[in-house]
């Protein structure tokens, strides 16, 4: 391992020489970074920014002092102090008041609302440029539009090279996405104002040359959240302080990993400023690594999709700001690091796909604006190629200081950027024209979502996350063929293997896709997003990067269960086709009568219609049927009572597509209700789950949001709820965690209220006055009595572990792994019992999102000692005489044979054997044991999309587990079946069981064995 690490890095290192040579140098005309010596200083704020600095290296000529102006005002005006003073940490609403008053004292600035908050709270972006610039916005746009769309100059390199000269590029900043990092917004009021006042040459250049355009808090809603504890720290210094349990309604940390699914306001605001403004970068910052880890130019796999022109742009542009920041003495400057670029589920990964830069920061915050002195593990302090001047182990570190590396970083950039702005622009329009020659130079030519898709309702879904990445889609106005590669088969390494009739499966095939069908153009500027989402991953086990930074597929099509084809046949281009420019669900009720059947087929809204229409009476049929000359699934929804027009409205709406039948069909149903749904999240960690909710939200199906402090205190939880979900808690929370809590035995409690001092910390989310008590034995006792007075549990991975150790579920154990890897990758699976309403509407594959398991093992005996069972059977016997097949012999006795071993499947319990029987009070009776509904799929065909290492020790195990427990069922998987917004196809799962969770036995059948 050692020894290819080493190799590779020596690789690296040479192949980045030339890159070096080029962007290491500054070019001996360039303008020097030093301050205008005719421009009268700001006295009194120099002095703070040199008294608040704690060494002189953490400081740079372009900072170290600030200039004066008579009618502008410096940050001081709002904050009372300078830009990262200790104790300063101004709400989103102050630093707005400032970036107004800014744009009101001066024509070089302009301040734009870019959208609002799930919680409303406004987002701004602030453009700073000179007042020529600024005056001529809308021309300079119209400009920079030709060269983001090619096809607008018909792809004619000499007219670009024309519009590149006369246009000004766009450097967009985005600050404090991450609540916790807290240093942004002060440094981007300060780095606005100077652009805007500093008459310094260095400054002009960037003032006229480019326009930057900043949105200085991202997560607004979490901003104030962080700004709150931190108020609430300071006036009570002796006291722990709650962690930033919630940042914004939903995620934390993960809100760095919407790019793709965009499901939060603030990735689809970023996005719409980004690509409205036709930018060229969008550089986002960060704070965790020491001094300033500039991540641009980052370690390997880089994403497929990406032009290799911007991998070049990440080179020149990130090794040339260390240059320069090492030229300045500032030490703990690097790049490359240990941060892949493979998945584009970061925010700054917009730019990537859509033709711009992609850059990202992460310097050192304390978490606040204490000064504090902070010590650094060996490993941050290290010196290694990428780190030549590390940064220090042990040093006093200032909110200023990190205000400095930030400034600092950004107008280096911002000047290398503006001395190169012609190459960049031009840049930019090569990767949109490489965009839009996709289909002939690399293909596809486009994918293709038929139209007969049975989830059309789900197509639409991911239809409107492609419209949401401004793809354009296209809809075929009548039927067109297609050639289509046959499926590739292995070709068996086996040397006997004679019978090659498979290679004759590897000919093409041609396909007609009907009318409607939706057809995605590869030959468009943003393909490359619609092309990294649509296609497969594949992160090879062999890859030396060990330590993927996120996860490794994400194929949209297999986790939104929709069919997508990648059509590489140019011919796909001329079929007849119209844009569609607003993708809208589009249900509706054929056919006349009272009674109405909506065929299942898995797809959400299904649920939503269930809440929608409380009134009316609905039945899931527990077989397939026919009625009204259509086919119906199993789990066929059928309604009565409800009028027309009402029903007409909802279908419409959901994007549902019903048929009014004149009598019922006659086929067994049960009732589906609506089921009264607790949701439960620990004091722990809210991230994982604030994906659940957002998706329950989205889908406006109602629940109760409770801790494990509220399951501890109600003793009856059954008097209020059918169904608890116990969303995963995140980073593979321990039983102990969640019932434990945090320390009690010392400290204070950790309120988290809204109250005069922290007034938005509860937002629209929970509220306790201490979260450091978990769920406790009682909550544990009432969970167990919940289930088995007839409630119905949900839980998945780490709740899934939690709900085995508890005892909710003998008849599985877990499984324990020594070399699997599976680094948030897209699986196969496979429906094991079609007949349990949790399946209703799935086909027999379905593709799933795993990270790591668990792995469910079967025991048919209670107390069964977790052990590994590995998928295929062991061929082995014996020593002996004769051939493998043979029986053995003994000399001097006449044979007898064994009885043959029963066998059984990894997804089914074995068999109980006849001395297992012998008082066998640990048998567990075949209707008390688990009902597998979904298993992973075997080995060879487990690995849909991204990293699968070690994958027999999961393969064929179950991945979604019916236990009955007393009246009650335990629902466990082991999969994460609603994720990032990425995971529609599997929502249903869960949803299937909220729907007909007092009726999860229908169609059960159980085998004596
Ligand atoms: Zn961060």
């Amino acid at each position: 391992m050692i020894r290819r690490r080493q190799t590779r890095s020596l690789l690296l290192c040479a192949s980045m020489l030339p890159v070096l040579l080029f962007s290491g140098a500054a070019r001996a005309d360039e303008t020097a970074p030093a301050r205008d010596p005719k421009q009268p200083v700001n006295e009194a704020y120099t002095a703070k920014i040199k008294k608040y600095t704690t060494a002189p290296v953490f400081t740079s000529p372009l900072v170290d002092y600030l200039p004066a102006s008579k009618n502008v005002p410096a940050p001081d005006t709002v904050l009372g102090d300078i830009s990262g003073a200790p104790g300063i940490l101004p709400y989103a609403e102050d630093v707005y008041k400032y970036m107004r008053l800014l744009a009101k004292a001066s024509p070089r600035v302009r301040v734009f609302s870019i959208g609002t908050t799930e919680e409303g709270r406004e987002m701004i972006a602030v453009a700073v440029s000179s007042e020529e610039n600024l005056k001529h916005l809308d021309e300079n746009r119209a400009r920079l539009a030709k060269l983001a769309d090619p096809r607008t100059i018909k792809l004619d390199d000499a007219e670009a090279d024309r519009i590149v000269a006369q246009s000004t590029p766009i450097y967009y900043i985005t600050g404090t996405i991450h609540s916790p990092e807290t240093g942004a917004p002060t440094a981007l009021m300060e780095l606005a104002y100077r652009l805007a006042v500093d008459d310094s040459p260095y400054i002009r250049e960037i003032r006229d040359g480019v326009i930057t355009l900043i949105t200085p808090v991202v997560e607004v809603d979490g901003r104030d959240r962080m700004v709150d504890l931190y108020r609430w720290h300071l006036a009570h210094p002796k006291d722990f302080y709650p962690p930033l349990i919630y940042w914004g309604k939903y995620v934390a940390h993960d809100n760095n990993r919407d790019a793709m699914g965009v499901t939060l306001k603030l990735t689809e605001n970023v996005l719409n400023t980004y690509v409205g403004w036709k930018a060229q970068v969008l550089h986002d910052l960060h704070e965790s690594v020491p001094y300033l880890y500039d991540n641009t130019a980052g370690d390997g796999p880089f994403n497929a999709w990406v032009d290799p022109i911007l991998t070049d742009e990440w080179e020149m542009i990130g090794w040339r700001n260390v240059a320069d920041m090492t030229k300045f003495g500032m030490p703990g400057v690097f790049t490359h690091g240990v941060f892949d670029t493979w998945s584009p589920g970061y925010l700054m990964f917009i730019a990537a796909m859509h033709n711009g830069i992609s850059r990202l920061y992460e310097t050192f915050g304390n978490g606040g604006a204490d000064t504090e002195e902070r010590t650094l593990d060996p490993q941050e302090y290290s010196r290694t190629w990428w780190r030549q001047n590390p940064p220090f182990p042990k040093t006093l570190w200032s909110q200023r200081d990190n205000n400095n590396y930030e400034e600092t970083g950004l107008l280096t950039s911002l000047h290398f950027f503006n001395e190169n702005k012609r190459l960049f622009l031009k840049n930019f329009y090569l990767k949109s024209k490489r965009s839009i020659t996709k289909p002939t130079e690399e293909g596809p030519a486009a994918y293709v979502l038929p139209a007969d898709d049975p989830r059309l309702e789900l197509q639409t879904e991911l239809l409107q996350v492609l419209q949401k990445q401004k793809v354009e889609i296209s809809r075929a106005t009548s039927p067109f063929t297609v050639t289509l590669p046959a499926k590739k088969h292995k070709k068996s390494r086996k040397k006997d293997d004679s019978k090659d009739a498979e290679e004759k499966d590897n000919e093409s095939i041609s396909r007609e896709f009907p009318a409607g069908s939706v057809i995605i153009r590869m030959d468009q500027p943003y393909s490359r997003i619609a092309d990294a989402l649509l296609d497969h991953q594949y992160w090879s086990p062999d890859d030396p990067q060990k330590t993927p930074y996120d996860d490794t597929g994400w194929t949209f099509g297999e986790l939104f269960n929709v069919k997508v084809f990648r059509v590489t046949d140019p011919k796909v281009l001329e079929a007849a086709m119209e844009p569609v420019n607003e993708v809208r669900p589009a249900g509706g009720v054929q056919g006349e009568g009272t009674i109405f059947a909506i065929n299942n087929s898995a797809e959400p809204a299904l649920a939503t219609l269930r809440y929608k229409l409380r009134d009316a009476s609905m039945e899931a049929a527990e077989e397939p049927f026919e009625s009204g000359g259509k086919k119906f699934n199993r789990g066929s929804l059928i309604i009565r009572g409800v009028a027309r027009s009402d029903f007409d409205r909802a279908a419409n709406e959901t994007g549902l597509h019903a048929t009014a039948l004149t009598a019922a069909p006659s086929v067994k149903t049960h009732p589906v209700r609506a089921a009264r749904v607790a949701f439960v999240h620990t004091w722990l960690s809210t991230q994982t789950e604030g994906w659940w909710r957002i998706a329950l939200d989205n889908l406006k199906i109602p629940y109760d949001y409770i801790s494990t402090q509220v399951v501890a205190k109600t003793a009856d939880l059954n008097a209020k709820y059918d169904v608890i979900l116990f969303p995963p808690v995140g980073y593979n929370s321990s039983t102990t965690a969640i019932i434990n809590g945090m320390p009690m035995n010392w400290g204070n409690p950790l309120p988290w209220k809204n109250t005069t001092e922290t007034p938005n910390l509860v937002g629209k989310n929970d509220s306790t006055d201490d979260m450091r008590p978990g769920l406790g034995w009682n909550g544990v006792a009432h969970l167990q009595s919940f289930v088995a007075k007839g409630g119905v549990l949900l839980t998945a991975t780490d709740t899934s572990r939690f709900a085995l150790s508890i005892g909710l579920a003998d008849s599985v154990t877990l499984g324990t792994s020594q070399k699997m890897n599976i680094v948030g990758s897209v699986l196969g699976a496979r429906l094991v019992d079609a007949a349990s309403p949790i399946a209703y509407g799935y086909d027999e594959k379905l593709s799933v999102y795993c990270d790591n398991g668990p792995i469910f093992t079967l025991s048919s005996i209670a107390g069964g000692r977790g052990f590994r069972r590995l998928g295929g059977h062991s061929a082995s016997r014996p020593t002996g005489r004769g051939t493998v097949d043979d029986p053995d012999f003994t000399v001097g006795r006449s044979g007898t044979e064994a009885p043959e071993e029963p066998t059984s499947e990894l997804w089914e319990y074995p068999q109980v054997s006849e001395e297992q029987k012998r008082n066998g009070l640990r048998v567990i009776p075949p209707a008390d044991r688990a009902r597998v509904i979904l298993r992973y799929a075997n080995n060879k065909d487990l690995l849909v999309s991204g990293l699968l290492e070690g994958g027999d020790e999961i393969a064929e195990h179950p991945a979604v587990l019916d236990v009955p427990a007393g009246q009650g069922h335990v629902v466990l998987f082991s999969i994460n079946p609603v994720y990032r917004g990425e995971t529609r196809g599997t929502y249903s799962l869960v949803l299937n069981t909220i729907l007909n969770f007092d009726n999860l036995n229908a169609g059960r059948t159980i085998i004596e064995k």
